[in-house]
């Protein structure tokens, strides 16, 4: 993951920490091409634009263009702010499960990897934190999502709400909650419905189960391989829903980086777990200071 935008960004940095003394032409240059490398993997334009203002702010400064070692302390504000761009200011990483039960809402598109994350989820607070959990399908729609979820469910060894035919996605949400009380549940998932696009009638029924299920957290799935449209799905998902966190799947995939990178900023919501393959020990929490090493290479 992050290849092209490390590799570009690279050859940047390596010239840069090559020289020696560094004139503010120089920073001006090179901010120039990390611009264009971030543009190139797909980081939105207003994002980038904030991203080197930032940079420049910090770079310009006597401190810098007078040290012994210009080039890498560039490279350290462009590592820094990338570690604030990703993760914002302290947010807490852990799913908010305190209180059992808790209701963990699992929206997003059809495709985007919804199902398959509920699961491995679920299988990680199971096998990680040792804790009781049951999934619950509100995709009424398509039967073979709701089937795909219990036979997933059966495979990580996690129970699933019973399926009902006939159930509007509140009642289903609403049997789900009186279940995980009596069952004596720690964590419910709920994994909405998707669609192909955003519409209305999606975003109503989101709205109708949220409030119905007062979820503790309310996960957005994106695929990360859309690049700039995973970040428009999520601006839309959290005005209308509101969100707690974004989960970026196929980050195994030679996507490009930018999604990550302009998550955060244009949302305000960090990015909590990525998804790196079909296998159900295939997510892992993200943690931005690994993933700006990464960019960085
Ligand atoms: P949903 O419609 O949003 O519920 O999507 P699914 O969970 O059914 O996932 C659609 C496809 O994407 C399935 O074939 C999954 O195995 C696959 N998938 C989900 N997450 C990842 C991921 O992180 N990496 C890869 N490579 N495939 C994924």
């Amino acid at each position: 993951m992050f290849e092209s935008l490390s590799e570009r960004l690279g050859s940047v940095f390596d010239r840069l920490t090559k020289q020696g003394a560094l004139s503010e032409a120089d920073v001006e240059t090179a901010l120039r091409e990390v611009r264009t490398a971030l543009l190139e993997a797909d980081v939105s334009l207003p994002v980038a634009r904030d991203f080197i203002k930032a940079v420049k702010v910090r770079a310009t400064g006597q401190a810098v263009t007078k040290s012994v070692t210009p080039g890498q302390q560039v490279v350290k504000i462009v590592h820094d702010e990338l570690v604030r761009f990703l993760a914002g200011d302290g947010e807490p990483d852990a799913l908010k499960i305190d209180n059992p039960p808790a209701t963990i809402l699992m929206v997003g598109l059809q495709g985007s990897g919804k199902t398959t994350t509920t699961a491995k989820l679920a299988k990680r607070l199971k096998d990680k934190n040792g804790k009781r959990v049951l999934l619950a399908s509100l995709d009424t729609n398509r039967p073979a999502a709701m089937e795909q979820l219990a036979i997933l469910g059966t495979q990580i060894g996690v129970d699933s709400l019973p399926i009902v035919k006939g159930e509007t996605a509140v009642q289903i949400a609403k049997r789900a909650k009186t279940q995980a009380n009596l069952g004596g549940y720690d964590v419910l998932f709920l994994d909405t419905a998707g669609r192909l696009h955003i519409d209305e009638v999606l975003m109503d029924e989101v709205q109708a189960v949220r409030d119905i299920a007062q979820p503790r957290e309310t996960l957005l799935v994106v695929d990360g391989l859309t690049g700039q449209d995973a970040v428009n799905v999520a601006t839309e998902f959290n005005a209308k829903v509101g969100i707690s966190g974004v989960v970026l799947t196929r980050m195994d995939g030679d996507g490009r980086g930018g999604a990550a990178l302009s998550m955060r900023a244009v949302t305000g919501k960090p990015i909590r777990f990525v998804g790196l393959g079909e296998k159900m020990d295939a997510l892992e929490t993200f943690e931005a200071e690994r993933v700006a090493g990464r960019i960085l290479g």
